[in-house]
């Protein structure tokens, strides 16, 4: 009986070896310690028949974005977090708040025709979604509200959730507009002020009526959609200046908040950033969890054409 135990006590321990390196190979240790809670995250949804949701993977998939209207570019790097940055410290202040991060809302056959499948939700669905969030209570807040709330360890709404509409197409008038109008639902469009007013692209005179709309909350997504975890000081700072003075000149709303072209970060960015008043910024790591130890990281949950239960909504 005792070597029965002994036995069985040696295969638990081999089995347990044996998994830990096969994660640290395939890196997964690092992406244990870095998603709080759950989160998966169609990435490839090629036609709304075929949409699995897939598990997001320890390296972080500088997908989608695509840039100056030229041919969707895939960046991928193996960007490795700093933890530091991105773990939330012991008696930090966190809330549990989805953001959603949206790119094209347009129907999926013209996703489909002009290759644009990837960062791509069908107008219906993304119809279909946001009556889910309203029947199922939850509460839209602009991305200001959620950094406030943790800048400020204040509360938020139950159920507050934050949807974002990066890269400023134009479609964000033509088709999301009328579909937040319908719902009165808030949205937060991150604009790379440089393409506005280029074929395909959103133009001023549509950024000022989404906005007075009264539901459209505008954040900085860099002048040129720029990755700002690289290139010069000068460069980054010129990306970060300019993109906020032109949204600010062109809308009159104070420009605090940042998103990340490719989700493309560095310590120096941020430090930028922060110098340049901004006072919080989302990446695209995924995880609902929001912490104020990671006020310049936030996190957010790439949205396609699934449900958005399938999204842990
Ligand atoms: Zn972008």
């Amino acid at each position: 009986m005792i070597k029965r135990i002994q036995l069985l006590a040696v295969l638990i321990i081999f089995l347990f070896i044996f998994e830990y390196f096969g994660n640290v190979k395939k890196g997964e240790i690092i992406h244990k310690t870095m998603s709080y809670g759950y989160q998966s995250s169609p990435m490839v949804c090629n036609s709304l028949s075929f949409c699995t949701p897939v598990l997001s993977s320890n390296i972080i998939t500088l997908t989608s974005t695509p840039t100056l209207g030229i041919p969707e570019e895939k960046i991928t790097e193996n960007v490795k977090v700093d933890e530091k940055i991105n773990t939330p410290l012991k008696n930090h202040y966190c809330l549990n708040v989805p953001v959603l991060t949206y790119h094209r809302i347009q129907p999926q056959s013209v996703a489909i025709e002009k290759g644009q499948t990837a960062g791509s939700v069908d107008n219906r669905v993304f119809d279909q979604q946001m009556a889910y969030l309203v029947s199922n209570g939850y509460h839209t807040i602009t991305a200001e509200e959620l950094v406030n709330a943790l800048k400020n360890h204040s509360g938020l709404s139950p159920k507050s959730i934050v949807i974002t509409l990066d890269d400023g197409y134009e479609n964000a008038y033509s088709y999301a507009l009328p579909i937040i109008r319908k719902y009165n639902v808030v949205i937060n469009l991150m604009v790379a002020t440089g393409l506005v007013g280029s074929p395909n692209f959103l133009s001023w005179d549509q950024i000022k009526e989404m906005k007075a709309s009264g539901l459209v909350y505008l954040t900085s997504h860099t002048w040129s959609h720029y990755a700002i975890g690289r290139g010069s000081q000068d460069k980054i700072q010129y990306e970060i200046q300019t993109a906020k003075q032109q949204l600010e000149q062109n809308t009159g709303q104070a420009i605090n908040i940042f998103a990340y072209p490719y989700g493309s970060f560095s310590p120096s960015a941020i430090q930028i950033l922060q110098q340049d008043g901004f006072i919080g910024a989302f990446s695209t790591i995924s995880g609902f969890l929001q912490c104020d130890s990671y006020i310049m990281t936030l996190h957010r949950s790439h949205i396609g054409n699934a449900p958005l239960s399938a999204y842990g909504l």
